[in-house]
């Protein structure tokens, strides 16, 4: 934590013991390995063993389903503070709840009790595999197809940049069953797809940033799929059961940013204290105290944006207006401080040496990922527009 945050609202008391927690093993755990880790791009098996014990993959689970029942605000804190040091690790469990969040929130009571206690412990792993080759931004415009087959549907198609698409065993996979509806999201149905014959993983992409965990292609070739693995049971439900999980996916994504900004800060605010030009610390030149102030604002700013956007989701109040402030805002602040914490560092912080040339590699994909930055600023307007009618 740095400084900054020591102003910041208590932490309501069912936060106090899993952020401590968390915090502790951050420091203890992931901080010692994390650039090796990173610079080798190597798996984190030992990581998400800790991840199990810690209940993360169950973090907003129900109870009832053996997870921890953790409110959107406090399941940020945890982000941001796992991000702070390892961002990429966030999306082992931020991908792998999209999928358990799409059962338990759209699932019948079958699908329910039969995956989510898997998913809660990690047993099973897993993520949500809607982007393809042709199709990112424009979700409707997907290819895949599932066609009916007496209680099976047959599935071809391929998926691309899927976030624990190898490691992971069990997908949320978003299809066409009716590729010729109009409109095109009538025509969209959501599958829970585990690897059986027929799914195959493809390459592992290459990635500038977010290291050590694995991005990458699924193929699906007459993959036969039961009947009961749609999700809700009806078909045509895909669009807005793959949809509805975004608000929390871009509080989530939010919160990574957070964690970025937040770690440059305290990076480049340890580093200006200790580093002498001129025969006083840097951080008594005004130039710098000017990026270090900056710094702080868009940090405290964005940590703000985000738990008002986890609280209002937690309310059960619409919140995709400030879900898209708290994604935009706190993922270009991401990518700010840390350039920042980069020029603070001189030479040093191009060094893979230094830490914070990670953080600087992991912040642009804040900006991309659970919808881009462009399309968040369009939610937004068009939200303020229907919010505040003159006519
Ligand atoms: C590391 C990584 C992990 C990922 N993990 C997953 C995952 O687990 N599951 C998954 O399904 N996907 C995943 N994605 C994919 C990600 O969700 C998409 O990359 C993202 O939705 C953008 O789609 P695209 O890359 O096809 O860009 P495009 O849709 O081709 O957009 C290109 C550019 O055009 C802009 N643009 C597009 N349409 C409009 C418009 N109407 N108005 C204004 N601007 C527009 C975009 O903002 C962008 O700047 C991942 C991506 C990365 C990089």
């Amino acid at each position: 934590m740095t400084q900054a945050n020591h102003a910041m609202p208590p932490d309501a008391e069912e936060d106090v013991h899993i952020l401590n927690t968390i915090e502790r093993w951050v420091d203890r755990d992931l901080k010692p390995i994390v650039k090796e880790y990173d610079h080798e791009d190597r798996y984190p098996d030992g990581v998400v063993e800790q991840m199990k014990e810690l209940g993360l993959f169950g973090a907003v689970v129900s109870p009832d389903y053996g997870g921890l029942g953790l409110s959107a605000a406090t399941y940020a804190k945890i982000v941001m503070s796992i991000s702070s040091v390892w961002m990429s690790i966030t999306g082992i469990i931020n991908s792998h709840l999209m999928l358990a969040l799409a059962i338990q929130k759209f699932g019948t009571s079958q699908q329910r009790s039969k995956w989510l206690p898997r998913l809660a412990t990690g047993e099973i792993r897993g993520g949500l595999a809607l982007t393809e080759p042709d199709a990112g931004t424009d979700l409707q415009g997907i290819r895949m197809t599932a066609k009916r087959d007496g209680d099976h549907y047959v599935i071809n198609g391929t998926k691309t940049w899927i976030t624990n698409g190898a490691e992971g065993s069990c997908f949320a996979l978003l299809v066409k069953t009716n590729p010729d509806a109009q409109p095109r999201y009538n025509g969209m149905s959501l599958f829970i797809a585990p690897k059986l014959d027929g799914f195959t993983v493809g390459r592992k992409l290459k990635k500038l940033g977010y290291k050590a965990i694995d991005t990458a292609e699924l193929n699906f070739d007459n993959y036969r799929l039961p009947a009961d693995h749609l999700i809700g049971g009806v078909e045509g439900q895909g669009f807005f059961q793959a949809t509805g999980g975004l608000e929390l996916g871009r509080i989530n994504v939010a919160s990574r940013g957070v964690g970025i900004a937040e770690g440059a800060l305290k990076l480049a605010l340890e580093y200006a204290q200790v580093r002498k030009t001129f025969g006083k610390p840097i951080c008594e030149h005004q130039a710098i105290q000017l990026k270090l102030g900056e710094m702080a604002t868009r940090a405290r700013a964005a940590r703000l944006l985000t738990l008002d956007a986890a609280q209002t989701f937690d309310r059960g109040e619409r919140c995709d207006m400030e879900a898209g402030m708290a994604k935009y805002f706190a993922s270009e602040a991401a990518l700010e401080n840390s350039i920042e914490g980069m020029r603070i560092h001189g030479a040093y912080g191009y060094s893979r040496e230094f830490d914070i040339e990670r953080l600087y590699r992991d912040a642009p994909l804040t900006c991309i990922g659970e919808g881009t930055n462009e399309m968040q600023r369009i939610i937004i307007s068009k939200q303020l527009v229907k919010r505040n009618p003159v006519i």
